[in-house]
């Protein structure tokens, strides 16, 4: 299972039913945008039955990702956009939320104030309806963005971030960190040096395609070596078809919450905005609480 959801196109969009097998016992519930979210709510801590095999699923096609140049057509093939969710040891409210010298790699944020974190990964799709939402609400946006994502699309992501947020480190080409084939230091290194000349200053935080890896010593060492000091997960995703994985529903606060540059994004976050103002949150800026 962990290798076709890495690879291919079939993982673009995560049905519940793998969602669910992903969570593995992990013991989040899911919910969606037309009414059971609040049912989702109501029960936390779901517990599914444990680690069922991948071939009792039938995995759901997702749209085509238009892609917008040959580099990242070549690409496309080992790359797996926006389906990344919730493992089991890598999420929820747990120890994870500490320091390991000046690294730190968190998945929410101790804070007492009202506020949740929107961060949205990777950057296929540069939907303008999703930007008026942003601009709309002026949500500040943590904008985890792959390399080869971005050339030529700068304006749009500055525009994205330009409400307290930023845009950070995705990697080159959403390398498996944890893979002995992926070449770490430049997944992370080159992307710093292109962002910082391409925006104009040095990401500080990197989230790790998949999630994967986060505390392995090679991610770590490069990572401090070319200027990333926070190691960024979540705790809810909103997925590409805009159900709610939650580790402990309903949202809290200082909870981290991951999205995709996808084409029902405008949905989603104005989704998230109402699910966050319901239980009396609102979005702030992680780049002032971490
Ligand atoms: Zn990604």
């Amino acid at each position: 299972m962990e290798q076709s959801q890495r690879t291919g196109r079939l993982a673009v969009t995560i049905s519940v039913g793998l969602a669910l097998v992903l969570a593995g016992g992990a013991g989040f519930a899911v919910g969606s945008m037309t009414g059971s979210v609040d049912s989702a709510a109501a029960t936390p801590g779901v517990s599914q039955s444990p680690s069922p095999t991948a071939s009792a699923v039938e995995p759901v096609p997702g749209p085509t990702v238009p892609v917008d140049d040959a580099y990242a057509a070549a690409l496309d093939d080992s790359l797996q956009l926006g389906s990344e969710t919730l493992a089991e040891g890598q999420s929820g409210r747990s120890d994870i939320n500490q320091s390991d010298g000046d690294l730190k790699v968190l998945n929410w944020v101790e804070t007492e104030d009202p506020v949740f974190f929107v961060t949205i990964d990777d950057g296929i799709e540069k939907s303008p309806e999703a930007l008026a939402v942003i601009e709309r609400y002026q949500i500040p946006v943590t904008a985890f963005l792959t390399e080869y994502a971005v050339r030529n699309h700068t304006d749009y992501f500055e525009a994205v971030t330009a409400y307290g947020g930023s845009v950070q480190n995705h990697t080159m080409v959403h390398g498996a960190l944890d893979d002995p084939s992926t070449d770490v230091q430049w997944e992370i290194c080159e992307t710093q040096d292109r962002f910082e000349k391409q925006f104009g200053y040095r990401p500080w935080m990197l989230r790790p395609p998949y999630g994967a890896g986060p505390k392995d010593p090679d991610v770590v060492k490069h990572s401090a070596e070319c200027g990333i000091n926070r190691i960024v997960l979540w705790n809810i995703v909103v997925t590409d078809d805009n159900m709610v994985e939650y580790w402990e529903a309903p949202i809290k606060a200082g909870d981290i919450v991951l999205l995709h540059f996808g084409s029902k994004l405008a949905e989603g976050l104005e989704m998230l905005v109402s699910l966050g103002k319901a239980q009396g949150l609102r979005p702030a800026a992680l780049e002032d609480y971490i």
